[in-house]
C-alpha cells in the first residue's frame, strides 16, 4: 500500500494532523519535510520523550555531527549498509548524501569532507545542526513537544490513532517558545489542543503517525510498532570494539597501524584499515566495520571468538616469511627488535626505486610495507615469537623465522567481549523492512502509520551513514505523509 492510499478518516470537519513520535535526526527531517510540503494545510507535532530535542545529533562524531558520507551514488552509497542496504537503494535514489548537503546548505550549513569521506559541518559543532534543524522546524509551522513520551497507541475506529501520553508528560521542553504558541492558535483543533489532561494520563489523536523512535536495544522501545501489528528483528549492538587481554597489548594503548587486515576465523567476516590498540584491547575503523557486518554472528558468539590480524595487507605467511629470510641476509647483524623487516633503511627511503630491472645494486625488490609498523608493536612481535631484545637477525633459525611471519601475517588474538564506540553506535535491528513500503515509507500492515530512522532494522558503517539513513527515510516518510493529506483533503 502506498502512502496516498492510506485512510485518514474523516477529514471534512477539521485540519488534518500529522504525530511524530521522536524528536531525533528522523523525526525532525520528517517533520519538517512535511510541514514544508503541507505549507499549513495540517499540523505536524513532534512529540520528544526527553527534555531536549536531538540528543544523538549533539553528541554525534565527537561533538562535530559526522552528518553524511561524501558518496554520491546511491548503488555504493547502499553497500555501506550491513542491514537495509538493497532497501535503502531506491529510498537512496530519491535522497542521497548529495541532497543532504544541499539540504544543509540551503538553510546555510556548509559541510566539509574530510580525507576518509566523512563530512561535517565547517563550523566542527554538532550544535550547528541542532540549531538548523530546530530553525528549519519553526520555520516550517512544526509543534516542538518535549517530555512528551508516548506510552501507548491505538487505531481509531473512525481511521487515525490515540496516542496515551506518559503519566508524567508534561508537554513542555526547551523549544515550544513563542513561536509555538502561535501555532497552538494557528493549529486550532491540534495535537496540542487535542491534548486531554484531565485523564491521568492524556492522549493526543492523530491522523497519519510516524514512529521515530530511534534504534530499540531494548525491546520495549519497540513496542509502539509491535502493538500496531509489526515484527521487529531482535535488537543487538552495531559498532563496538573488541576487548582482547594479550600480553602483545600490554603497555601500549594508543599504537596504531594505518592498515590492517582483520576477519573472524570461520566466517566470511574480513575488513581492511586502520586498527587502533586500547586499554581495553582493539579498535579502529577495521574493527568497527568488522563489528557492523558482524554485529548478528558475533552476538551469536557471545563475543567470544579468535580475531585473526595481518599486520601487512597484500602479504601472506609465506611471502612474509621470505621477507624475513631477506631480513636476516641484509642486517644480520643487526638486533632483530631494532630492524623491522621491509622498514626502509635511511637511504632505500630517499632513493626511488627505478622498475625494470634498474633496481641499484644489493637493494631487494622486496615487496613494501604500506607503512612500517610501529617500533612498539614490532617490539611486541619479536617477544611473542620467542626472541629476546638482544638477538641479532643471524642468529634466528627456522622456527623464529617463521613465528615472527606467523605475527605479522596470522596472529591471533582472543576476543573475550565488546566495548561500545564512543564514537558512533547503533543497533542492528528493528522493524522488519518487509513490512515498509520505502516508496513512502508507510507500514504495509497499519494504514496511516509510517517509519523513519534507526528504528528500522537498517544500520550502517560509521562515517555519516546512519544520519543518511535517518535524512533519508525521514525526508522520504515526510513527504509521503504530505501527499496522504492532501489526497484526503
Ligand atoms: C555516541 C553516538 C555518536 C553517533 N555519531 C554519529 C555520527 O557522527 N554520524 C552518524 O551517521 N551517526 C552517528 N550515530 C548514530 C546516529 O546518532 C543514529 O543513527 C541516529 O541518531 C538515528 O536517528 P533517529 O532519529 O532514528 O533516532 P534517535 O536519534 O535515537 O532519536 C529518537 C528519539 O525518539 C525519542 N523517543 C523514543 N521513544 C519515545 C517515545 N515513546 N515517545 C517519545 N519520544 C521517544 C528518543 O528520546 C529520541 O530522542 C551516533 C550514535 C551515537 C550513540
Amino acid at each position: 500500500m502506498t502512502g496516498t492510499e492510506d485512510k485518514v478518516g474523516d477529514s471534512s470537519r477539521r485540519l488534518l494532523r500529522v504525530v511524530v513520535v521522536g524528536g531525533g535526526a528522523a523525526g525532525f527531517f520528517a517533520a519538517i519535510a512535511c510541514a514544508e510540503a503541507l505549507r499549513g494545510r495540517g499540523s505536524v507535532t513532534v512529540l520528544e520523550r526527553g527534555p531536549q530535542f536531538l540528543q544523538k545529533v549533539k553528541i554525534s562524531g565527537g561533538g562535530r555531527c559526522n552528518v553524511t558520507h561524501a558518496c554520491f551514488e546511491p548503488k555504493e552509497l547502499a553497500k555501506r549498509y550491513p542491514r537495509g542496504g538493497p532497501a535503502l537503494i531506491g529510498a537512496l535514489h530519491r535522497f542521497q548524501a548529495a541532497d543532504t548537503v544541499q539540504w544543509f546548505a540551503t538553510r546555510g550549513v556548509e559541510l566539509k569532507t574530510e580525507a576518509d569521506g566523512r563530512m561535517f559541518p565547517t563550523t566542527d559543532q554538532s550544535q550547528t545542526i541542532i540549531e538548523c534543524l530546530t530553525n528549519a522546524a519553526r520555520d516550517a509551522g512544526v509543534e516542538l513537544r518535549a517530555n512528551c513520551g508516548v506510552e501507548r497507541v491505538e487505531r481509531r475506529g473512525e481511521g487515525g490513532f490515540r496516542l496515551t501520553l506518559a503519566g508524567d508528560a508534561s508537554g513542555t521542553g526547551i523549544l515550544p517558545v513563542q513561536q509555538s504558541a502561535a501555532h497552538f492558535k494557528r493549529f486550532e483543533g491540534s495535537a496540542t489542543a487535542l491534548l486531554d489532561r484531565q485523564d491521568a494520563c492524556p492522549t493526543i489523536d492523530c491522523d497519519l503517525l510516524l514512529l521515530a523512535t530511534g534504534g530499540c536495544r531494548a525491546a520495549a522501545a519497540g513496542s509502539l510498532a509491535t502493538s500496531l501489528g509489526h515484527t521487529l528483528e531482535p535488537p543487538v549492538p552495531s559498532l563496538f570494539t573488541f576487548h582482547v587481554t594479550d600480553t602483545r597489548l600490554d603497555g601500549i594503548a594508543g599504537v596504531a597501524v594505518e592498515n590492517a587486515v582483520v576477519s573472524v576465523a570461520g566466517t566470511k567476516l574480513k575488513e581492511t584499515g586502520p586498527v587502533l590498540v586500547t586499554h581495553w584491547g582493539l579498535s579502529g575503523p577495521a574493527i568497527i566495520r568488522l563489528s557492523a557486518w558482524g554485529a548478528r554472528d558475533l552476538h551469536g558468539r557471545n563475543y567470544q571468538f579468535p580475531l585473526r590480524v595481518n599486520w601487512l595487507p597484500g602479504q601472506h605467511f609465506e611471502s612474509a616469511l621470505a621477507l624475513c629470510q631477506r631480513q636476516r641476509e641484509k642486517t644480520g647483524a643487526k638486533l632483530v627488535v631494532n630492524a623491522m623487516p621491509g622498514a626502509k633503511t635511511e637511504l632505500e627511503r630517499r632513493t626511488p626505486v627505478r622498475h625494470g630491472g634498474g633496481h641499484m645494486a644489493g637493494q631487494h625488490a622486496e615487496p613494501e610495507f604500506g607503512a612500517p609498523l610501529p617500533a612498539r608493536l614490532w617490539e611486541k612481535f619479536v617477544a611473542a615469537a620467542g626472541i629476546s631484545a638482544t638477538t641479532q637477525w643471524a642468529r634466528l633459525d627456522r622456527a623464529q623465522l617463521h613465528a615472527l611471519a606467523r605475527q605479522l601475517t596470522e596472529a591471533e588474538f582472543a576476543v573475550t567481549n565488546k566495548s561500545l564506540n564512543k564514537d558512533e553506535f547503533v543497533t542492528c535491528g528493528g522493524v522488519r523492512l518487509a513490512e515498509v513500503d520505502f516508496k513512502t515509507m508507510a507500514s504495509r500492515a497499519c494504514p496511516g502509520l509510517y517509519f523513519a530512522g534507526e528504528l528500522l532494522d537498517i544500520d550502517g558503517i560509521t562515517g555519516g551513514f546512519n544520519f543518511q539513513a535517518a535524512w533519508t527515510t525521514g525526508w522520504i516518510a515526510g513527504q509521503a505523509m504530505a501527499e496522504s493529506l492532501a489526497a484526503a483533503r
